[in-house]
């Protein structure tokens, strides 16, 4: 446990980002000196005074504004050694994003000094990092000038820096090749899947409970769709992509309904892409695969997570190796030109040399996309409920493992070109989407650099408008429209999902 002790209000996330970017497996909680006020509300009122905090943790971190002097004071005490360490810095009261910028910056060196060691992505600790060097380079500024600014402003290591310029240069190239600020993407959430995985913090339920639901979903969904092509009837469909859960846990003709309804409803002539997650082999069949491609599906993933049997079955994926292998073979053979493959570093038990396999078995496929993911571990998955028994086994995911998966990936000719972060991230390191030529997901590139609007239909499924107005960091502002997870409950409430985002589209403007 570590506790946060402030006498102001403001920048708590920031400081709480930083000291869990350090500090990924303590938990960390914030309490107020008397007369800090909380949204308006006085903290006495709250049970988040200071005398409140763990008089046992491990570490306190202080952080004091002196409001006359606009000087800001962070002062780390650890408890067993009484070691203290502090540092202090003027702060900007008419700048906000220069003060924000600032005390990160204060704060990492000062973490650095307790921890002794450095964070790949510097003060980043937030989802998007391409963000940044895709702003300036879309604003005309050299390669030159966005190293600079990563490495002065957010201390990034040289590698993360050429990582996320590469990716950003990637991603210009692609977008400009579609209308994206004219269009928008579709998401279909299929919430089912043959078994849950250990490590799940998705929308998913086991498709035996749910079974003779399925069509009652497809109907909901058909309903979200009506209303979704008459309200973007004005923009350009780019891409659709079906998610999930496991798409093809779907019957193939549930799936060639909901295809089909799809490609009926929309103009699909600027669809660039549509893809289905095929996600476990243990859901994929010839009939389905064939379903697909007659339905000219362009992209479809088959994801192996690791090539080691003893990891699967310790994760809860109920297929076997064998039958990865057997379904990207059976895609091929069905003319599939377009698979990726999302494998996952830092699972429990794994050691370099099984991702060292992994990627070997993934090297004679030849996969045209490689996702790799670092193992994030959410609240809501059950790696977190059962952490204490799995903890004995070691997650390890270090910058080593994620540069000899980048070594692969480019001998078997694929480049990065989208990455991202999540929050518990193993090894605090990042997803990467490598891609062949051409081959690239644009859906992948258009959520994750909030381009254009997704509309999210479905169970958990999360609408991002893009909206006119720009966040202090010169972005545009996303308003999220977020269904009910529960499928009992959204198949009951499906229209009131639609009177959702309806209101919410009327409310704002988006584009
Ligand atoms: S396949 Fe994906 S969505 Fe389904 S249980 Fe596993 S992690 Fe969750």
């Amino acid at each position: 446990m570590i506790n946060v002790i402030l006498n102001i209000a403001d920048f708590e996330y920031d400081i709480y980002g930083i000291v869990k970017a350090f500090f990924s497996k303590e938990d960390i909680e914030s309490y107020y000196t008397k007369d800090v006020d909380i949204q308006g509300k006085n903290v006495a009122s709250t049970d988040h005074t200071e005398d409140k905090a763990d008089p046992n943790a491990l570490y306190t971190l202080y952080v004091n504004l002196d409001k006359a002097q606009n000087i800001l004071k962070f002062r780390f005490v650890e408890k067993e050694t009484n070691r203290e360490i502090s540092t202090e810095f003027e702060i900007y009261p008419d700048n906000r994003k220069k003060t924000k910028d600032t005390l990160k910056q204060n704060l990492y060196q000062l973490m650095v000094k307790v921890c002794g060691k450095e964070l790949p992505w510097g003060t980043l600790t937030g989802i998007r990092p391409t963000k940044i060097p895709m702003k300036l380079l879309m604003e005309g500024k050299s390669e030159k000038e966005v190293y600079d600014d990563m490495k002065s402003k957010y201390l990034t290591s040289d590698e993360k820096i050429n990582l996320s310029i590469e990716v950003a240069q990637q991603e210009i190239e692609i977008l400009k090749k579609i209308d994206y600020k004219n269009g928008f993407s579709l998401y279909i959430g299929i919430p089912f899947c043959p078994s849950t995985c250990l490590y799940c913090s998705f929308t998913s339920y086991p498709l035996s409970r749910w079974s003779k639901e399925v069509d009652r979903y497809l109907d909901a969904l058909e309903k979200e769709i009506d209303f979704t092509a008459e309200a973007c009837k004005d923009k350009v469909l780019n891409a659709v992509y079906f998610g999930g859960g496991t798409p093809t846990t779907l019957l193939p003709y549930q799936l060639d309904r909901l295809i089909k309804k799809v490609k009926s409803t929309f103009d699909m002539s600027n669809c660039v892409e549509f893809t289905v997650e095929a996600g476990r082999p243990d859901s994929i069949t010839r009939e389905k695969l064939e379903v697909l491609r007659d339905n000219g599906i362009t992209r479809i993933s088959i994801n192996p997570q690791t090539m080691k049997q003893e990891t699967l079955d310790l994760i809860g994926r109920h297929h076997t190796v064998e039958q990865t292998i057997e379904s990207f073979k059976l895609a091929r053979e069905l003319g599939f030109e377009d698979i990726n493959m999302d494998l996952i570093v830092g699972l429990p038990g794994e050691t370099i040399d099984d991702v060292r396999h992994t990627m070997e078995v993934l090297k004679e496929l030849q996969p045209d996309n490689v996702t790799v993911h670092s193992l994030a571990i959410k609240r809501a998955a059950r790696l977190t409920v059962f952490k204490d028994h799995y903890e004995k086994m070691k997650m390890i995911n270090t910058g080593e493992h994620m540069r000899m998966c980048e070594k692969y990936c480019r001998e078997m000719g694929l480049k990065p070109y989208y990455l991202y972060r999540q929050k518990g991230m193993a090894g605090n390191m990042e997803n990467v989407g490598y891609a062949k030529n051409g081959k690239s997901g644009v859906y992948n590139i258009l959520i994750m650099e909030e381009k254009q609007t997704i509309m999210a239909l479905g169970a958990g499924a999360s609408t991002k408008l893009v909206l006119d107005e720009f966040n202090s960091d010169g972005n545009r502002k996303i308003a999220r429209v977020e269904n009910v997870k529960d499928i009992k409950n959204y198949l009951e409430r499906v229209d009131e999902m639609i009177e959702r985002k309806r209101s919410k589209m009327e409310e704002v403007k988006w584009h």
